[in-house]
């Protein structure tokens, strides 16, 4: 059986460790970070998302911002709203919380996002930072599978790793973190021909196809580690990208769907807006290794 890759277990180990990151610099800086979620329209899984993510920031000690904004707002007042949290110095991490309702355009919402604060990691500058190799906001979901991976002691540098997916969110952004972890990586797609043969040459097995149980026991070398970002609600419950049971007793390490990259990606929110406060303080934040 593997090893379970506990999502749950590090995120609030992390929070423990930003907790007292923070109450050790609020002396000195003389206001807690702040976080702005900003939500437009009324997405019901958006809801959950948020209430989640404004439960975490309280944990930690993070002053949420955020603000929940009519779904008729109109482009130049959301932009107006981005603008201000830009120039709030009590700000230092905004996300625009997706999808947003039929008639606001994301792509010019999200540039317009001070990339100091881009809380999401996902601004063009940041991705370009990431691509780059320079310090700069990560995207968290794969931000979380790097933390989820060095927690477990999962030696990358010279292995092999594929990803299947090959989104801006995810896919793209954690192929770019295992190559700079030196890996040698693959990246497969909705197009890529004899999709189990290349999975059974990986090591290390990042799956993120947005697509419920595709990975099974014939895509995945024994002793291989897994990673199952995929989240999909059936009405048996909650599945992955990943047929557990199948592939837990040949994988050496799985991360749980529940409980495995979901709670990684709003721990490392927290650590974004964390560290964009204690640089825009000129502080030491001491979580690099949780940069990737
Ligand atoms: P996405 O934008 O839909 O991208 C899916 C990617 O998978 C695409 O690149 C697609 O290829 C590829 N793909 C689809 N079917 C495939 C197949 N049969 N074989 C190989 N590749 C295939 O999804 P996403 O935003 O990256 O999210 C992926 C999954 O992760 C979703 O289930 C999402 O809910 C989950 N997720 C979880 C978290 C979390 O915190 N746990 C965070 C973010 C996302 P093409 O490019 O060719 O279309």
């Amino acid at each position: 059986m593997a090893i379970r890759l506990d999502g749950k277990q590090l995120a609030a180990e992390l929070e423990a460790r930003l907790r007292s990151c923070i109450a050790a610099r609020l002396p000195t800086v003389g206001r807690a970070p702040g976080l702005a979620v900003l939500r437009v329209g009324d997405d019901p899984a958006s809801g959950v998302y948020v209430a989640n993510k404004e439960k975490a920031c309280a944990r930690v000690g993070i002053t949420s911002l955020g603000s929940h904004l009519p779904a008729e707002t109109s482009p130049a007042a959301v932009l107006a709203a981005i603008r201000d949290l830009n120039a709030d110095p009590a700000c230092d991490g905004i996300l625009l919380q997706l999808p947003l309702p039929a008639g606001l355009e994301e792509g010019p919402l999200l540039a317009a996002i001070d990339p100091d604060k881009d809380a999401d990691g996902l601004h063009t500058l940041n991705l370009g930072r990431l691509l780059k190799g320079e310090p700069g906001p990560r995207s968290c979901t794969p931000a979380g599978v790097m933390a989820l991976l060095a927690r477990h002691g999962v030696e990358l540098s010279g292995r092999r790793a594929v990803v299947v997916g090959r989104s801006i969110l995810v896919g793209q952004p954690m192929a770019l973190m295992l190559q700079a972890a030196d890996a040698t990586v693959s990246v497969a797609h909705s197009r890529t021909a004899d999709l189990a043969s290349l999975t059974r040459s990986a090591d290390v097995l990042v799956v993120a196809a947005g697509r419920p149980r595709l990975i099974g026991a014939a895509h995945v070398k024994a002793g291989a580690v897994v990673v199952d970002v995929g989240i999909h609600r059936t009405e048996t419950g909650l599945c992955g990208d990943v047929r557990q049971e199948e592939v837990d007793p040949l994988a050496a390490a799985i991360s749980p769907v529940p409980g495995g990259v979901g709670p990684m990606t709003v721990t490392m929110l927290l650590v974004n807006t964390v560290v964009a406060w204690c640089n825009r303080h000129g502080l030491a934040h001491g979580l690099d290794d949780l940069i990737p």
